[in-house]
């Protein structure tokens, strides 16, 4: 039996795309293997990863003047590399702290130039987007985290640039929304949140970005690197790759990412007119701030939060706590989550809040 799993990521795929892997798996195309034992220079892979690639730079509108990385490590990983490969003119880069990510990247960037903070949510535990920036005349980059995982906040407009590039963490948002590439000089995501299993983080890069790296930036962590070689300078996570490219077919055939935005409005609608409806629920983001994909909630009563938690579970809606740094639940609600997912939930929130009001 398939349950509606609400996890923040690894999270649910398409039964559709399961289903093809499922079917493709031992013997791949009558090729005798499955493209976990195959060789990522064979002629079969091949066309496996040009397809994803292709199919990214379709349905996200990708610019000619932008290159496609399909790298390892995680996005993660990208907290070093950005100010590795981008840190090459004033050597200073403004920080936006939304959440833990943001924070991370904000500390990891640290060793590699003058890193600043332009503004933080912090002092609010981050349930809002800082509107009023302070920004260096001289930044390298900017740095956004666009939807904030943990804490259900998003960017609805792009800050606005005094210098530099835009640099934005959409681990959580891509092909969620439709996106101006061309508003960025790097966009980034890890795979599980919304594209595939964990293996392959798409990092979309300005191709004059590229080639500027520190002299210290480990080649592993170059964007040129892969840049020159096609994403296959050593063995990239070929499954991951593969998995991406069935759910971007299945998305394609879906409408692509302005009819999966349609479909993410509606159910976030649903949700959030529920919570705002009650006065059991709570969510204490800043309405207008408010994001797409993951969806903080409390009772304001940590045992009943706990119990929820648990009896959700025991009704097939798995994976809704809340993250340990803002605890009560949280839905996820990526592409993938049908709205029979999403009024499931709501359903069950009614029948817990009469039984334990
Ligand atoms: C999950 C997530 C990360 C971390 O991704 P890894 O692939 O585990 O390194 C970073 N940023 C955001 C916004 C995320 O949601």
């Amino acid at each position: 039996m398939r349950v509606y799993n609400f996890s923040a990521g690894p999270s649910m795929l398409p039964l559709e795309v399961l289903q093809q892997a499922q079917a493709d798996f031992v013997d791949y195309q009558g090729c005798g293997m499955s493209v976990t034992e195959m060789s990522h220079r064979s002629k079969q892979y091949d066309a496996i990863h040009q397809e994803c690639l292709a199919l990214l730079r379709e349905l996200m509108n990708v610019p000619d003047n932008y290159k496609i990385l399909l790298v390892q490590g995680g996005a993660s990983q990208q907290f070093d590399a950005i100010p590795l490969n981008l840190l090459s003119g004033s050597g200073v880069a403004d920080y936006v702290v939304t959440g833990n990510f943001a924070k991370k990247a904000y500390k990891a960037a640290k060793p590699y130039g003058d890193i600043r903070l332009a503004a933080s949510s912090e002092d609010k535990t981050y349930t809002y987007i800082p509107k009023e920036l302070t920004l260096s005349d001289n930044a390298d980059y900017l740095y956004i985290t666009q939807n904030n995982t943990i804490f259900g906040t998003r960017y609805t407009s792009l800050p606005t640039l005094k210098s530099g590039v835009l640099v934005a963490d959409v681990s959580s948002n891509i092909l969620s929304e439709v996106m101006d590439v061309s508003k960025y000089g790097v966009m980034y995501a890890g795979a599980q949140k919304n594209v595939a299993p964990a293996g392959v983080t798409i990092v979309i890069v300005r191709e004059d970005l590229i080639g500027k790296e520190q002299a210290i930036c480990p080649t592993m962590l170059k964007w040129s690197t892969q840049a020159d070689a096609d994403s296959l300078y050593n063995t990239p996570p070929c499954f991951s790759i593969y998995m991406a490219m069935l759910n971007l077919r299945h998305l394609k055939k879906l409408g692509g990412v302005a009819a999966i935005q349609r479909v993410n409005e509606y159910k976030a609608g649903l949700l959030y007119d529920f919570i705002d409806n009650s006065d059991f629920y709570h969510n204490y983001v800043n309405k207008e701030d408010r994001s797409l994909m993951n969806v903080p909630f409390v009772t304001g009563d940590k045992d009943l939060d706990a119990k929820f938690v648990s009896e959700a579970g025991k009704n097939g809606l798995l994976s809704i706590k809340g993250h340990k740094l803002v605890g009560g639940m949280r839905a996820s609600i990526y592409n993938a989550m049908p709205v029979e997912g999403v009024k499931a939930l709501i359903e069950f929130m009614k029948k817990f809040e009469l039984e334990n009001k």
